[in-house]
């Protein structure tokens, strides 16, 4: 099987060549010193780890496993000393706030680390990535006290972080949930309920597991309104900062699931575990958000990262893997990416992880601006970007990521289907990056519900006239036939996003939801593509192979998968009413 290789190139062609990340940089006050060349090998280093490291326990991990005896949790063998060796090399807090420990480097590398730690092992990465989620929601609600005594070790990676939301019965609907939180009279409560489903909940790693959880006060209302956010530690800790007693929770069991087998997704209960408030009483979900949307950017690269790795495992095999006659007349046995449809399958693997990850770069410097430009406008409208972009890329990153995962498996035949070559663990893995975080059904809804209404419909009007200008500047560069089916689609969207706004209802946007997302992240795609190939094209002779690769890919993504918003559009523009025709006990 061909080792997982970083995509460090392509890295170094996005930034450097299509995002203008050394200026962009320039511009944002404390990343002066950032520039392509740091980020290159910040990330080659990252990579090594990824592929020398993560990639080796990726199977081991799957087949082994976690187990629970005596309420200890076991990761499987080799993860532990790997996430020691993850946090001694200060990976763990290479975006992280200065002000705490952090290295606090730009999100542009961190969401790029993502990408590879999910190609790598997508369960390991799921440990620093729920921890950073964690992290983002006690620096931003957490009193100061709190995030003194816990953010320093969460951000160097000593001591993970979980994110309790999930109750058998409260899932998309956490207005159900009945965890409770009682005052203990001395600033802390006590925490007693059940969750399930929490990644993380427990591990062999040492240190402590910071729980961020939801439950309600005595007398909250019921609903959303009536719930609040908790920190409750596995240890309590002494005023010293060293661990103390155990606290009053536990692992009640793990969930048998189709993949990530090395991450240990637990049953929580809380036995009047003590805990503390993190922001306001009944405002714990929008301090939940700030760990969600977090945690949804994440779970979208995760989407990427297993795309890019079963794609390149998929092309390694055939270019391998001798069958049949060639299409041109080629005597057989040929290798099967000769195949038109071979090729098919890996092209649209490919042309959905090229352009997903220029997408997500392009997200994080916005993410990056929002928080660092010296202009008050600029943040805010970077802000609403990042904002109106979450769903998508946690969306369609998943749905994309999930379906190349597929489609790589396909391409190794049997092959693909038996464990030898691992392509069914792919399948297996990425699977849970569409329902968890919110599933992308919800996603959508977001989307339409909420976010094209944004500054009042002005987010992403913006957002549709930034492609529109790129597209403009890029036509003379690039030439009709990649820019007029962008261009093409754009219209089709803004059209579609003018019905939703005009026709409206509740049925009208939850009909439309996963279609207009579809769309959207097509479009958003399209746009990548124009970007990319215009950069690609910017260098002429000096264009290195995986920039001049570019223009290819970006050919068959116009050909062959921005069409699919013709259908979309179609789908579209018949509403709701074939939906809701049939009476739900018709079915
Ligand atoms: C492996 C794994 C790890 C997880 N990790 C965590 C974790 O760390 N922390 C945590 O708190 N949770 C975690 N979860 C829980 C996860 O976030 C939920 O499973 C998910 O949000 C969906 O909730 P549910 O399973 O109750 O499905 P439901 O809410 O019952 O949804 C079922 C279906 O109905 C749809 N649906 C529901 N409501 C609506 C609506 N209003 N409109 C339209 N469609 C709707 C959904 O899209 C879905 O297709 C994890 C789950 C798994 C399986």
């Amino acid at each position: 099987m061909a080792a997982y290789v970083p995509p460090v190139d392509d890295v170094a062609f996005l930034l450097g060549r299509v995002f203008g990340f050394d200026q962009a940089m320039a511009d944002l006050p404390g990343y002066e010193e950032v520039n392509t060349d740091l980020a290159v090998s910040v990330l080659e280093e990252g990579g090594k780890f990824c592929a020398g490291v993560l990639e080796p326990l990726n199977r081991t991990g799957d087949e082994e496993g976690c187990t629970l005896a005596d309420g200890r949790v076991t990761t499987p063998k080799g993860v532990a000393e790997a996430y020691r060796a993850f946090v001694e090399a200060g990976w763990c807090s290479l975006s992280g706030d200065p002000e705490y420990g952090g290295q606090g480097l730009p999100r542009v590398l961190q969401i790029l680390l993502d990408e590879m730690l999910s190609s790598a092992n997508l369960s390991f990465g799921l440990f620093p990535g729920l921890t950073r989620g964690a992290v983002e929601a006690l620096g931003h609600h957490a009193s100061a006290e709190l995030k003194a005594t816990y953010l320093p070790k969460m951000i160097s990676g000593e001591w993970t972080g979980a994110m309790a939301l999930t109750e058998a019965s409260a899932g998309t609907d956490l207005g159900l949930l009945t965890a409770r939180a009682v005052p203990n009279g001395d600033g802390s409560f006590a925490i007693t309920g059940t969750k399930i489903f929490i990644s993380s909940g427990d591990q062999d790693f040492g240190g402590n597991v910071v729980h961020l959880v939801l439950a309600r006060l005595p007398d909250a209302p019921k609903g959303v309104k009536g719930i609040s956010l908790f920190l409750a530690p596995k240890f309590l800790v002494e005023a010293d900062g060293t661990l103390g007693a155990r606290n009053g929770m536990s692992v009640g069991a793990l969930e048998h699931k189709m993949g990530i087998h090395a991450q240990p997704t637990c049953v929580m209960n809380y036995d009047g575990a003590t805990g503390w408030l993190v922001g306001e009483p009944g405002r714990g979900l929008n301090a939940m958000f700030t760990m969600m949307n977090a945690e949804r950017l994440f779970v979208g690269i995760q989407g990427l990262g297993i795309a890019e790795a079963a794609n390149q495992k998929a092309v390694a095999y055939a270019r391998e893997r001798l069958q049949g006659h060639g299409a041109d007349g080629t005597a057989g046995p040929v290798p099967i990416i000769s195949h038109p449809d071979v090729r098919k399958m890996l092209l649209k693997g490919r042309a959905f992880a090229e352009a997903a990850r220029a997408l997500a770069v392009w997200t994080a410097l916005q993410m990056d601006i929002a928080v660092h430009h010296p202009d008050a406008d600029t943040r805010r409208e970077a802000d609403a970007l990042v904002a109106l972009m979450t769903p998508v890329v946690k969306a369609a990153f998943t749905d994309f990521g999930f379906e190349t995962a597929v489609a790589s498996q396909q391409v190794f035949g049997g092959h693909g289907y038996i464990r030898e070559w691992g392509m069914e663990q792919y399948v297996r893995d990425a699977r849970i990056a569409q329902i968890y975080e919110g599933t992308n059904g919800v996603q959508a809804m977001d989307l339409v519900g909420r976010k094209l209404g944004l500054d009042g419909g002005k987010a992403p009007a913006r957002f549709f006239a930034l492609v529109k200008a790129d597209l403009d500047a890029a036509l003379p560069i690039v030439g009709a036939d990649l820019v007029t089916p962008a261009d093409d689609a754009l219209a089709r969207l803004e059209g579609a996003t003018a019905r939703l706004s005009t026709q409206g209802g509740a049925i009208e946007a939850g009909a439309a939801a996963t279609d207009y997302l579809r769309l959207f992240a097509l479009v958003s795609f399209g746009w990548m593509w124009v970007r990319m190939a215009a950069a690609a094209a910017d260098m002429g002779e000096a264009a290195p192979p995986a920039a001049a690769r570019k223009t290819a890919l970006a050919r068959f993504f116009m050909a062959r998968m921005m069409p699919e918003t013709l259908g979309l559009d179609a789908a579209l523009g018949h509403g709701a009413s074939s939906l809701m025709a049939l009476p739900a006990d018709a079915f």
